[in-house]
């Protein structure tokens, strides 16, 4: 049987990290991290996670402010906002929550946001400094997924890890990530020939596909550590992951859950690199 990794309590314990570094900074220099969302438009899903980033804000103490953008807004307009906020010094880290209305064009806006503020570290420079290896920032998902493997207690160097999906901002980042502590790394994706055998190999298996309860016991090493970065609506409004939860953790040593794996940490590493960037523009 394997152990739960609890996300809701790894990032309870980061949060709590959090908000200690907020109170010594603003006691020592008078700063607190500043955070600015910027949403366009009203896709519900979007509107959830802009208000857990600016709930999560308030919880560590940090400075927040929110852009409720119109539908209509223009890539002008949204530029100039980015533009406004790459010049404010209250400001640490700049997030447009994607994705944004057809008519808009995201990559223009992410190449927008000042690579020191971009706390989602999705410009190409933050993207080329964590294949480097040198960066100041951790893509918030992978990132995530990290801190929930360190959780175990389990050593990632020299293990087999296997990650199931090839996406910017979670596989390949994830990949990387993974290879910087010195791990065996494959990536997978839909093209991947006889994958079982390939996941199989896995001491740690991180799944990140979409598509749910697609990774079953049989695809699972025994004592295999299994990371589910899946997030599925069933039918009946249900969250689930891209792991068969039932099949696969009689053979895990250590499984996270969906909900309360992965899902609850991403904020917390969004937070972090928030502190980060304060941290950065203190000492420059
Ligand atoms: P994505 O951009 O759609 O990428 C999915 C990846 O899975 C692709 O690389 C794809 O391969 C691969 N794939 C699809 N079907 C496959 C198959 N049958 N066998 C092997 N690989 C397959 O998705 P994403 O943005 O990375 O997200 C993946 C999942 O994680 C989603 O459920 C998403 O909701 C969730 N997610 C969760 C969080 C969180 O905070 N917990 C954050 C981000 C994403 P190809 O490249 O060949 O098409």
């Amino acid at each position: 049987m394997a152990q739960i990794i609890n996300g809701k309590l790894v990032s309870a314990e980061v949060r709590e990290e959090l908000k200690a570094q907020t109170q010594e900074l603003f006691e020592k220099y008078g700063i607190r991290p500043g955070l600015a969302v910027i949403i366009v438009g009203d896709d519900p899903a979007s509107k959830v996670y802009v208000n857990n980033k600016e709930k999560g804000c308030a919880e560590v103490g940090f400075y927040s402010e929110v852009y409720r953008l119109p539908e209509q807004t223009t890539q002008e307009e949204l530029l100039a906002l980015v533009d406004k906020l790459n010049k404010d010094d209250k400001i640490h880290g700049i997030l447009c929550q994607l994705p944004l209305p057809k008519h808009l064009d995201e990559n223009a806006v992410i190449l927008a946001i000042n690579p020191e503020k971009d706390v989602d570290a999705f410009h190409p420079v933050n993207v080329g400094r964590i294949m480097i290896g040198d960066y100041s920032f951790l893509p918030c998902t992978p990132a995530g997924v990290m801190r929930l493997i360190e959780s175990t207690g389990v050593d990632i160097t020299g293990k087999e890890c296997v990650v199931i999906g090839r996406s910017n901002i979670v596989g390949k980042p994830q990949a990387m990530l993974l290879l910087h502590k010195n791990a065996t790394v494959t990536i997978c994706h839909s093209r991947t020939k006889n994958l079982a055998e390939v996941t199989r190999r896995a001491d740690i298996l991180v799944v990140a596909i979409g598509k749910a309860d697609f990774v079953t016991g049989d695809m699972v090493k025994q004592g295999a550590i299994v990371i589910d970065v899946g997030m599925n609506r069933k039918a009946d409004g249900k969250l689930t992951g891209d792991v068969d939860f039932a099949s696969v953790e009689p053979k895990a040593s250590f499984i996270t859950p969906v909900p309360g794996g992965v899902g609850p940490m991403t904020i917390s590493m969004l937070l972090t690199n928030t502190m980060t960037a304060a941290k950065n523009a203190i000492i420059k």
